[in-house]
């Protein structure tokens, strides 16, 4: 006998707890809603009552009326994902996990699931279910390239996200997420690698150091400069692991002489919200518009991160709806540009090596950003070489959807999830491969160490950094360099 069965009676409240939900209004802390107090012991109602909450208070309904409707179970979108073509399990076949939840969807939020539940009993939410749904929305990369096949529409990586929402809800949810966005919106550093200011600023110092050492010219991280043109918000673990791609975006800045500046308030681009919980996504969005304002910055500037572009671009419009939240663009966007203007120049064939460009899925997939890399690519690297299939169509590194976070299940991400790019990257013997995205990059490291295959894994602004050429230097570089100092003056600081 299931311990944790729903009775008829409790289906029928969570049925119409879509109307009236049992919430707690937790305005003072900026929450719009939050299901609290559920017995850990019936998951089941915790469950049904956040996805009450989630119903009542977005637009979710809408998609599942239509997705719950028209699904033709035909698995075409199988073809398309990563995870069934490596596993070939019935589980991993996209629209077998979607319906998971499509399934508690008809049957506890539509009045035809719950006449037939009181005409015939089952199909229940039973804790077996929710354990299977949150096994498998967390094999799930929410590449959502099985979207691209199916012929219905149907977008599996948007159910993916609002079954981890849902679960989330109820305490469901891997803990190296939970830690660092912890860290971000309640810490002291308010960013999720947990750097603090004065590190951030002997890391910038010593990369400024480091520059004007191989360049020979004045190259800054400038600081809390107002009225910039860019504030500027990378993955704050590049702050850590990513020396090279934020000394070539120093290093654009230098040539363009465009204003930009990174802010000590708020530093982090990584919004994991889009992984998980709209809730996080939202209280992220809002930290980035509050430092871009504090700065009266123009435009926010994200770095090479494909979800914290992805989560900007679209979500600072939704979530800083008093109409004065500032444009989006990502540094791929802004480099570009700046070398089509004749600004930066580069010197041709400097890269010799035989490189490859990865696709960041939230960068590719809406056809945001597939061929102003490859462009600028091309002019430099001598031989260059295209992974097939790529662009929209590319195959995701493996650890999309926040998964590259959970060191735990690195096996399954280099054995299963990324085997397809494994096979891809192995057959077109690339030594480099070009990855501008901060979650893509980990991954791939680690891919490429557990498969055996010798191939660096660097970002478009480390090989634009090798490549990029400047004037003889500037009198005050001069000075600098007589001075024997290699630390430029920061404004602001
Ligand atoms: S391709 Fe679309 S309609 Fe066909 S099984 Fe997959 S999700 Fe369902
Ligand atoms: S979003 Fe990606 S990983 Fe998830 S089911 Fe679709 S193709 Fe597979």
């Amino acid at each position: 006998m299931r311990t944790n069965q729903i009775t008829d009676e409790e289906r029928l409240k969570a049925f119409k707890s879509v109307k009236k939900p049992e919430v707690i209004d937790k305005q003072k802390l900026g929450v719009r809603y939050h299901v609290e107090d559920f017995d850990v012991n019936d998951r089941p109602r915790g469950f049904l009552e956040a996805f009450a909450a989630i119903l009542k208070h977005s637009n979710y309904r809408m998609v599942l009326e239509h997705f719950s409707r028209v699904s033709a179970r035909c698995s075409h979108c199988a073809v398309a994902c990563q995870v069934y073509q490596a596993t070939g399990r019935r589980e991993d076949i996209p629209c077998y996990r979607s319906e998971l939840l499509l399934n508690v969807y008809r049957r506890h939020f539509t009045l035809g699931g719950l006449l037939k539940g009181r005409i015939a009993s089952g199909d229940y939410l039973t804790d077996e279910k929710i354990r299977e749904m949150a096994e498998s929305f967390w094999n799930c990369t929410a590449c959502r390239r099985c979207a691209l096949e199916c012929p219905m529409g149907i977008d599996h990586g948007l159910i993916t996200h609002l079954g981890r929402y849902i679960l989330s809800e109820i305490g469901i949810v891997p803990r190296a997420l939970v830690v660092s966005t912890r860290e971000q919106l309640e810490g002291p550093t308010r960013n999720t690698s947990a750097v603090p200011v004065p590190a951030l600023k002997d890391t910038l110092e010593f990369l400024e150091d480091d520059m004007f050492e191989e360049k020979s010219v004045k190259i800054s991280f400038p600081l809390d400069v107002q009225n910039a043109d860019y504030v500027f918000f990378p993955a704050v673990s590049d702050f850590l692991m990513e020396a090279e791609t934020l000394m070539g975006i120093a290093a654009v800045f230098r040539a363009t002489g465009d204003k930009w500046t990174i802010g000590t308030g708020y530093y982090d681009g990584i919004n994991y919200g889009l992984f998980y919980s709209d809730r996080i996504l939202e209280r992220v969005i809002k930290n980035i518009d509050v430092e871009t304002k504090r700065l009266n910055g123009k435009s926010v500037l994200i770095g090479e991160c494909g979800h914290a572009s992805r989560s900007a671009k679209y979500f600072l419009p939704t979530f800083c709806c008093d109409k004065t939240a500032s444009p989006v663009l990502n540094i791929i966007e802004y480099t570009y540009k700046a070398w089509k203007d004749g600004k930066i120049k580069i010197k041709p064939d400097v890269i010799t090596e035989k490189v490859a460009y990865h696709d960041p899925c939230n960068l590719a997939r809406q056809r945001w950003i597939i061929n102003q890399p490859r462009e600028m690519l091309k002019s430099f690297c001598k031989n260059y070489v295209e992974m097939t299939p790529s662009g929209e169509n590319n195959i995701c590194c493996g650890g999309g959807g926040g998964t590259v976070s959970i060191d735990e299940i690195r096996p399954y991400r280099t054995t299963v999830g990324g085997k397809l790019k494994a096979d891809q990257i192995r057959k077109s013997g690339c030594e480099v491969l070009v990855a501008p995205c901060a979650n893509c990059k980990k991954q791939l490291r680690e891919l490429v160490e557990d498969q055996g295959i010798n191939c660096q894994i660097v970002g478009l602004h480390d090989l634009i950094y090798k490549a990029i050429e400047f004037d003889v230097p500037q009198p005050a570089d001069t000075e600098e360099l007589s001075n024997g100092k290699g630390v430029a003056q920061k404004e602001g600081k």
